[in-house]
């Protein structure tokens, strides 16, 4: 048993995709150190959003931290991604910064009202690389956390490192760091593309790769197994150890037997369609596609003929939390789906875990989202992969390589609309009864057992490294 008085203080990034693997870890803690004391810092709209999708006997203390987003030039009430654009993305990474004061004011509290030996242990979030500085002054032991893949991770940093790449004359260049590694300039996200490095984004993100620096450690949202290269890459890079702690678990918000009307629908529609028989189609918490694409992709499902769920929200330009209008997809769409019983369109937000987890669904249509990878792979569910920015070009990489998918598009610049035939091809390889898309669900089905295997008790990969990982902080 470790130290009895020791506190772990979690601080995910303000977003769901960083929220849900912060939940997960606390679970996680409680389990394998029950007299642990773990607080969740905070926003104050995040802080009740999470609140409410645990279980009220959650052990789990909140600390929340006053944030005003007008001072920043942020619409009133908005604190997390998936409010914003992609081009706001970057004044609410930076206003973060700005609850420095507050989180020193909570952590001195409780340092000053601990025992002198207790351990105080800060988890941070990538994105929030300032709370080193924090720990530091007070002698508290810092990690990081990297919900991102090491694979994601290790190209990402190596890019902003080496910017900027817009010299690179060709189409192809291996990572300096990871000569082994080629990465094509289709998967480059614009924004670093076009850098020279000083621009806003850019600078932020050498800045948290400053404050890594002085981390005393990482965990990393993966699975050792699955990634073997990627948490291979990060040790050659970073000084500290690494230890990969996925997947996350479902908390219980995401797979609770409450139901809205709209889950409801979704079920009965699910329940209502043969095994493996149903593409889900969803971009993520904040991503979202061209008009002219998502007219090609409707188009191209209805060719297929096949059964599909997709979580739709306005296209790229539009107000993300704005009314969704019928002329974005092709005229009489959605009443034929619906006529047909083929299709359901759920708009803004489904409950990915509950769909993923059914029986009928045969594949998904993913912008790989690192949490959606693994979830999709939790359940065995093969991927067909639309990658849109950041790191999901690589996570994508990671799917193609591993044989769970097939890479369907790439972007979501004008030149990567896939056609209707392309979306007919990759939906019939994937799902179809051909030799390919066999072997792809028969590998899909291997991870599964591999990310089953990361928290087995009898010496899993995952659960290994969080004891090792207590040993290292003495807790
Ligand atoms: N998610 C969900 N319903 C949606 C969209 C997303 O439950 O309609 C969840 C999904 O299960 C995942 C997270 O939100 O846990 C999204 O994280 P991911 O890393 O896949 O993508 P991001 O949104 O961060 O780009």
């Amino acid at each position: 048993m470790g130290n009895p008085q020791a506190h772990v203080v979690l601080f995910p990034f303000p977003a769901q995709g960083h929220n849900s693997p912060f939940l997960s870890l606390a679970t996680r803690l409680h389990h394998y150190r029950p007299d642990l004391t773990i607080t969740l810092v905070s926003t104050p709209r995040h802080i009740n959003s999470i609140r409410s999708s645990l279980p009220s006997d959650s052990r789990l203390h909140f600390h929340s931290l006053p944030f005003c987003p007008v001072d920043h030039g942020l619409p009133a009430g908005v604190e997390s991604t998936s409010d914003l654009s992609d081009a706001q993305f970057i004044t609410l990474f930076k206003a973060t910064e700005s609850l420095y004061q507050a989180f020193d004011d909570f952590i001195s509290s409780l340092v000053s009202n601990a025992l002198d030996s207790a351990p105080l242990c800060i988890v941070s979030d990538f994105f929030l690389g300032w709370t080193v500085a924090v720990a530091r002054k007070h002698k508290a032991f810092h990690t990081t956390f990297l919900t991102m893949s090491a694979f994601g991770g290790a190209v990402l940093f190596s890019l902003r490192l080496n910017q900027p790449h817009r010299l690179t004359e060709k189409d192809q260049f291996p990572l300096p760091e990871y000569p082994e590694v080629i990465i094509d300039r289709s998967q480059v996200a614009q924004n670093i593309l076009a850098s020279d490095g000083t621009d806003e984004g850019s600078q932020f993100f050498k800045r948290q790769l400053m404050f890594l620096d002085n981390t005393n450690a990482v965990l990393v949202n993966t699975v050792e197994e699955f990634e073997q290269l990627g948490v291979g890459m990060l040790r050659k890079t970073l000084k500290f150890p690494i230890w990969p702690i996925g997947p996350p678990l479902a908390h219980a918000g995401q797979l609770s037997s409450s139901k809205s009307d709209e889950e409801t629908e979704i079920m009965t529609f699910l329940d209502s369609q043969p095994p493996a028989s149903v593409l889900y189609i969803s971009f993520g918490s904040q991503n979202t596609i061209q008009s002219g694409q998502m007219m090609q992709l409707a188009q191209g499902l209805e060719g297929s003929g096949c059964a599909f769920i997709w979580v739709i929200r306005p296209p790229i330009g539009f107000d993300p939390k704005g009314e969704f209008k019928d002329e974005w997809l092709p005229h009489g769409f959605k009443h034929r789906i619906k006529q047909k019983h083929i299709g359901l369109l759920v708009h803004g937000w489904a409950s990915q875990l509950k769909i993923l987890s059914h029986v009928s669904i045969g594949a998904f249509l993913s912008h790989c989202g690192w949490n959606s990878i693994l979830e999709s792979m939790f359940y065995g569910v093969p991927i067909a992969a639309w990658p849109i920015g950041a790191e999901q070009f690589y996570n994508s990489m990671m799917v193609v390589e591993s044989g769970v998918g097939i890479e369907l598009a790439r972007g979501v610049m004008d030149n990567s609309v896939p056609g209707k035939e392309k979306v007919k091809e990759v939906v019939d390889l994937v799902m179809g009864p051909n030799a390919k898309g066999m072997e792809i669900r028969k590998r899909a089905k291997k991870c599964r057992d591999v990310m089953n295997k990361a928290w087995n008790e009898e010496g899993g990969s995952s659960m290994k490294s969080l004891l090792e990982f207590f040993k290292l902080i003495n807790i």
